[in-house]
């Protein structure tokens, strides 16, 4: 069986190297927010080219503390896509604030820039991007929108460490950004953290003092915080795989590359190539129309296939009061995207073998069904 991910193999080139890390920080005797984060939230701020990093918890309190800080008043609306994991929506909501859905663009299953404008109230306080996929978003237009209506940008980057646009990177492309680093996302951990990268310095100090009980001098309190420390264990182990990151993601676009050149399908669409380079490639999704029936037939010749997500947030029984919206392109995308593996670990020859196996099922009868690729 190929499976999707394999963190064990991934992890495997650096366990020797973090296990050292992880033995430094136990006989250090400091275990939360300490050098060690000090050290990834500089390593980290540079890598993205942004002036601030604040190490936080996880992706979710990422995007929390942002909207936190920003202290938009109850029931401001916040402009989102419609096709995102939960979190993205699920940070607004939590806030008291009011998500307005904007369906993406079918080839790169990013919010669509055209559709963004038209939502726009007085109460629009944000947009907030996410480069799903580890694909970047059209910032070009969406900055331009934020800056005639005066509204704050931020991006949920946590599919995308090291993608870039325009020759800068995810994280440095807005107001504020929020990075998880959850053990699968492209920079793992060994358990929950995150960060937020800003060029706001104001922005930095107030966030050091949110995610830490709303304290800068132990016990005197400025601002309602809450708990959202990084460790030291975790921050060491990022430390150590901070170095390999590019590399990792070198591989995953020569695999990516591969699978665009060598997949032959009529029935499959494959992801938009446009900005192939810049892609970090978290995942490599492709739609098909019966994808139940495809999934079931990689699964057969040994292939993990998964779905990220086959529910949009606006159809999940905890958003109800949601459930009626119609956003036909995010219901689509639901129905019909495939995840194919696609990691740092994966060979040359489990790739060709993945590309064979679909190339293979062009035959196949279910594999014919009648479909008209809407791109
Ligand atoms: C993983 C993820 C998050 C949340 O990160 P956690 O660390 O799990 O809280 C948010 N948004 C997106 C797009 C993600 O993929």
């Amino acid at each position: 069986m190929i499976p999707h991910l394999d963190l064990k193999r991934t992890n495997a080139p650096y366990q020797a190297e973090i296990a050292e890390a992880m033995q430094r920080v136990a006989a250090s005797g400091w275990y939360v927010l300490g050098k060690e984060v000090e050290t990834f939230e500089q390593k980290w701020a540079a890598y993205c080219g942004v002036s601030h990093c604040i190490g936080v918890a996880n992706g979710l309190n990422a995007l929390e503390l942002i909207l936190k800080a920003y202290e938009f008043p109850e029931g401001s609306e916040v402009i989102i896509p419609a096709n995102t994991y939960i979190a993205s929506i699920l940070s607004v909501t939590t806030l008291g604030l009011k998500p307005i859905w904007v369906e993406p663009d079918l080839r790169t299953f990013n919010i669509d820039p055209k559709k963004i404008e038209r939502k726009i109230t007085p109460r629009t306080k944000a947009i907030m991007v996410v480069h799903l996929y580890g694909k970047c978003c059209d910032m070009k237009p969406i900055w331009d929108i934020a800056q005639r209506h005066g509204l704050k940008v931020i991006e949920d980057a946590a599919q995308a460490h090291g993608a870039t646009y325009n020759g800068l990177k995810a994280g440095n492309l807005s107001d504020a950004a929020a990075f998880s680093f959850y053990p699968t996302k492209n920079l793992g951990a060994f358990g929950d953290a995150g960060a937020i990268t800003t060029n706001d310095a104001e922005l930095a100090r107030k966030l050091m003092s949110l995610r830490n009980y709303g304290s800068t001098i132990k016990y005197y309190n400025d601002h309602i915080g809450t708990n959202s420390r990084l460790d030291e264990l975790q921050a060491a182990i990022l430390n150590v795989k901070i170095k390999y990151l590019d590399a990792e993601n070198e591989r995953r676009r020569t695999l990516a590359r591969f699978y665009l050149s060598e997949i032959k399908h009529p029935h499959l669409a494959l992801p938009s190539a446009k900005t192939l380079y810049d892609d970090a490639w978290h995942l490599f999704v492709v739609r098909h129309p019966k994808r139940e029936q495809f999934i079931d037939y990689l699964m057969d010749n040994g292939i993990q296939a998964t779905v990220h997500y086959p529910v949009p947030p606006h159809k999940q029984k905890a958003y109800a009061e949601y459930n009626h919206l119609q956003l036909p392109i995010s219901e689509q995308i639901h129905n019909e995207v495939i995840s194919l593996p696609l990691n740092p670990s994966m060979t040359d020859d489990e790739a060709a073998y993945i590309v064979q196996t679909i190339n293979q099922s062009v035959s196949l009868p279910h594999a014919t069904v009648g479909y008209h690729s809407s791109l």
